[in-house]
């Protein structure tokens, strides 16, 4: 089978809002406007150097039912569970969470000054898995491999494969990507995708050339069907580039828990408030 590059389906702008105790973030997807991109249920990026913004944190919550997805660019934050799992999240590092049937964590900054940027993304689960064991992967920096994919062009390997060299993150059963990509200007390179996956990019430095649409800092790009995608940049660019299988199942969604149904959903509220997370 021959597969025709991807094109550009769609671009997305974030909104700004607010979440935890008051961080101020840029919410790209799980927006009215784009409320998912199966199996991506949210993604936020949040970045500022005003300690007003973020020093709230997030104080302790629960999730359910998905996977929440850390990764740090700059700055400092600290999280811990109600399962004596404790860990520090540098720039560079990456937290995958499997939240499964049920954590109840806080993900506060461990600084008061400074930048801190970065994202959080929203990985849904197989309904066979939405009550599994939560298991957690905490990736240092020094652990995501860089490839030098291409004149110019630097790709860390946060999941997935990318120019023969495997991600750390580890048996997720969606098969996901995850690339951060870094272009000098001038450099243009190809990425191959698994076919059946949904993708997008999201460009956070510069902007970029994506199939044949130029697409700006701050923009999500939803790629369409096909094989890989082909990237360029004309002056320094940076995005990450995450692909994942879709499960093409119901999703039933309150705030941080996500189920199939309506009824599972009530018993999650149920099973909180009743400390059984
Ligand atoms: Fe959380």
């Amino acid at each position: 089978m021959t597969t025709s590059p991807r094109r550009v389906t769609r671009l997305v702008h974030g909104q700004p809002t607010s979440d935890g105790a008051g961080v101020k973030l840029n919410r790209v997807i799980g927006t009215q406007g784009f409320t998912m991109l199966d199996p991506f249920l949210m993604l936020d990026e949040f970045r500022s150097d005003q300690a007003g913004d973020y020093i709230a944190g997030f104080p302790s919550h629960p999730h359910r039912g998905f996977e929440t997805v850390t990764y740090m660019l700059a700055g400092r934050m600290r999280h811990a569970d109600n399962q004596g799992n404790r860990g520090l999240l540098t720039a560079g590092s990456v937290q995958w969470m499997t939240a499964g049937r049920g954590i109840v964590h806080s993900e506060m900054p461990e600084q008061e000054d400074g930048l801190m940027w970065g994202f959080q993304l929203w990985v849904n689960l197989p309904a066979h898995e939405k009550m599994r064991a939560p298991r957690y992967q905490d990736i240092a920096p020094e652990a995501v491999p860089e490839v030098a994919a291409a004149a110019g062009a630097t790709v860390r390997v946060i999941a997935g494969t990318f120019g023969g060299v495997e991600g750390p993150v580890q048996g997720i059963t969606t098969a996901p990507l995850y690339l951060d990509l870094h272009l000098d200007g001038g450099a243009a390179l190809d990425v191959p995708l698994p076919a059946a996956h949904s993708a997008f990019a999201y460009v956070y430095a510069g902007d970029a050339t994506i199939g044949s649409e130029r697409v700006q800092r701050g923009q999500l790009a939803v790629l369409g069907e096909g094989g890989g995608v082909q990237i360029a940049a004309d002056a320094p660019a940076r995005m990450i580039l995450v692909a994942a299988r879709p499960l093409h199942e119901p999703v039933a969604k309150y705030g941080p828990f996500v189920m199939n149904t309506q009824d599972e959903i009530m018993q999650a509220v149920r099973d909180y408030r009743d400390g059984r997370f």
